[in-house]
């Protein structure tokens, strides 16, 4: 213990360098524009550092290559003899990028088609992303934004930027905003102060993230200012981006350190990769890391159907696989949530093995990490309306439109049928005696939705018409 706080083992940084950089002074190395200005794009640039294989190098003389940077920090995790490095394989290309597979897609997730405005993806009821840059520090092979990121002709401008604010503004319905690009913190230190600082003058937000790989590309980016900046703008979280032990470095530990002593709680989101960590023991070796340095494993996202990515994509069992060998092999808080970005825009799908092994009414059969199985008995004098005096006392949050099966199990609705449904079923014959407009009530369920509305009285009498007819 030191003056009362938890002693961190990483108080001085050890600086993690190519041989190719040593003779760089500490304090130009360990800043953040000094990186960003010495990023590495080019074969000649590269072959400084790393033995580039023929698949690499021609990837790299392509044209319409998805842009190429790697600050020398990160350029130094990779083994320059060892092309299925895995921090190699995530910002060098190869030629398996060129090739298109089936499903493919520029915007795979609609993030563009499920914008209000540009840059501003309102997919879930309460919360937005907002995208500010397109800018990164180093720019990953897999990147599902990939069709506007690097880009800099498809920055947004200060007015697509106010649109974004004013929409938000104007939407009361949303608490949560991430930011993210691009990557938000190469922004210019002073327009991200003011973009937090414009969310944090409208007061039905009640909390920022950040989603970032800065820490990951360049840790030294998280300095005192940094901290002190965002600490202006609680409660704000960050995640970071990590996907193999091998990022997990004392240069990240330090900057985490910083970050979660500023009160920022941090999370990780990695993607599941081919020949980077789809693998249990790298899987578990990565989140016992990145608990080490209280970073919490958040997210684990299957690989995107986009541009560029197909070599990285694993089968989605794979992923099962991952988190059956994570769940009780070590402690909740570290693992992940592994989902599927719904290809078409349908949000993240959570996505596990199955626990539950059959179920009858006053008993569940679960299974356990070990194939322990067992039986859960259910109260039978539960009461699911007791709670209904104190659930009053909270306003309920209106999410218009997209209630899900929520609406069944409230019984606001019986079933939710796709567009077009009844009139496929009705193939195509006239109104007719029974199924005319005037006796739709009976496809009406007592007591759901519309009747509910209805006084018990009337229930009970249309319930005893019913019994004596
Ligand atoms: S840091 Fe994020 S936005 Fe930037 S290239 Fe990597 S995945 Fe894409």
């Amino acid at each position: 213990m030191e003056n009362g706080n938890i002693a961190h083992p990483i108080t001085e940084p050890v600086y993690t360098r190519a041989p190719y950089w040593q003779d760089v002074p500490d304090e130009k190395w360990m800043d953040w524009r000094w990186q960003m200005s010495n990023r590495l794009n080019t074969v000649s640039e590269l072959e400084k550092v790393i033995n580039l294989t023929d698949a690499e190098r021609a990837a790299l003389n392509a044209n319409d290559l998805f842009r190429v940077d790697i600050t020398p920090y990160f350029a130094s995790l990779i083994d320059p003899n060892d092309p299925n490095c895995p921090v190699r394989k995530q910002v060098i290309p190869t030629s398996r990028e060129m090739v298109p597979f089936q499903s493919m897609m520029e915007d795979s997730l609609a993030e563009d088609k499920h914008s209000p405005v540009p840059g501003l993806v309102h997919r879930y009821p309460d919360r937005v992303l907002m995208l500010i840059t397109t800018q990164c520090a180093s720019y990953c092979r897999y990147c599902t934004r990939s069709r506007i990121v690097g880009d800099p002709t498809q920055t947004f401008s200060r007015k697509e930027f106010d649109a974004q604010i004013e929409y938000i503004e104007n939407t009361p319905q949303i608490r949560d905003v991430l930011l993210s690009g691009g990557d938000p913190m190469v922004l210019a230190p002073k327009l991200l102060d003011m973009i937090l600082g414009r969310l944090r003058a409208i007061p039905h937000i009640e909390i920022i993230r950040i989603g970032s790989r800065v820490p990951v590309f360049l840790p030294m980016r998280v300095n005192e200012q940094f901290c002190e900046m965002v600490q202006k703008y609680h409660p704000l979280w960050l995640n970071i981006h990590v996907n193999h032990p091998k990022e997990i470095t004392p240069e990240l530990g330090a900057a985490m350190d910083r970050l979660t002593r500023a009160g920022v709680p941090v999370g990780n989101q990695s993607v599941l990769l081919a020949g980077v960590n789809d693998s249990v023991h790298i899987q578990r070796k990565l989140v016992h890391e990145l608990v080490k340095i209280r970073v919490r494993p958040y997210y684990l996202y299957q690989c995107d159907l986009v541009e560029g990515s197909g070599h990285f994509r694993t089968p989605v069992s794979k992923g099962i696989e991952i988190i059956e060998g994570l769940r009780g092999h070590t402690s909740g808080y570290a693992v992940p949530t592994y989902v599927v970005d719904a290809p078409g825009g349908g949000g993240k799908i959570p996505v596990m093995p199955n626990y539950v092994l059959t179920q009858a009414p006053g008993k569940v059969v679960l299974r356990n990490f070990e194939g322990f199985i067992t039986t859960y008995t259910e109260p039978i004098d539960y009461d699911p309306h007791a709670i209904e005096a104190q659930e009053k006392l909270i306003a309920p949050r209106p999410e218009p439109g997209q209630e899900g099966l929520l609406k069944l199990l409230d019984g606001e609705q019986m079933y939710i049928e796709p567009e077009g449904f009844s009139d496929v079923r009705a193939r195509g014959g006239a109104e007719h005696r029974l199924r005319s407009g005037e006796i739709s009530q009976k496809w009406q369920p007592l007591g759901v939705g519309a009747i509910e509305s209805q006084e018990p009285q009337a229930l009970e009498a249309t319930t005893e018409t019913k019994e004596s007819a």
